[in-house]
């Protein structure tokens, strides 16, 4: 590895003036400076404002939270584009968030906004994060079940009532108010619910 025999040879060479010289050298510290500087800092800024919108279908949880935001970029003064991956195939929800998008940057003073489709890696309820799934569930939703990373293994998992806790839940109907979402209800406190649907 370059950065250690880089280490090694500077403290050979620190060693050896140290003790030929009464005054130790001055360190080094330019060499491996990450090149952090403010376009970085504001991808982080405009990428936090972008997350923050909240899902149009479901305003519980905001975009970062769902994983649909895959990247924000500064191309150039005032000018920025945001990655972005649909949760499913012709989803509707994502014309919403495009303009949802554009309005935040704009409103920060982002004068050029271009929100581009990324459908590869495709999006997969694993990329809901876990404060996510925790506000789902506070909502009255049913998260997703984790899923296997490769192949069509059979889930195992039930699906627990977010109101009571229990396991012991049945299908009602597997569409619900959007089609992401299964209808079940408990069999222990009988209060039905919406299932967000493993992808
Ligand atoms: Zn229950």
């Amino acid at each position: 590895m370059v950065t250690g025999t880089h280490l090694t040879a500077d403290r050979r060479a620190h060693a050896d003036r140290a003790a030929t010289s009464a005054r130790p050298a001055p360190a080094h510290r330019t060499a491996s400076a990450p090149k952090a500087g403010d376009d970085s800092r504001l991808e982080a800024e405009l990428r936090k404002l972008a997350g923050s919108v909240p899902d149009p279908e479901l305003p519980v949880v905001t975009l970062e939270e769902l994983g649909v935001l895959r990247g924000v970029q500064i191309l150039g003064p005032g000018r920025v584009e945001v990655e972005l991956t649909p949760t499913y195939t012709g989803c509707p929800a994502i014309e919403a968030m495009t303009t949802d998008i554009e309005q935040v940057l704009h409103d920060h003073g982002v004068a050029e906004v271009s929100v581009v489709k990324v459908l590869s890696p495709a999006w997969s309820t694993n990329d809901i994060t876990a404060e996510g799934r925790r506000k789902l569930a506070e909502f009255g939703i049913a998260p997703p079940r984790p899923q296997p990373a490769e192949g069509p293994i059979p889930l195992t998992l039930s699906v627990r009532c977010p109101h009571c806790g229990s396991t012991d839940t049945e299908l009602l109907s597997r569409f619900s108010s959007t089609a992401c979402k299964a209808l079940r209800r408990c069999v222990d406190c009988r209060e039905p619910f919406d299932h967000f649907k493993e992808l």
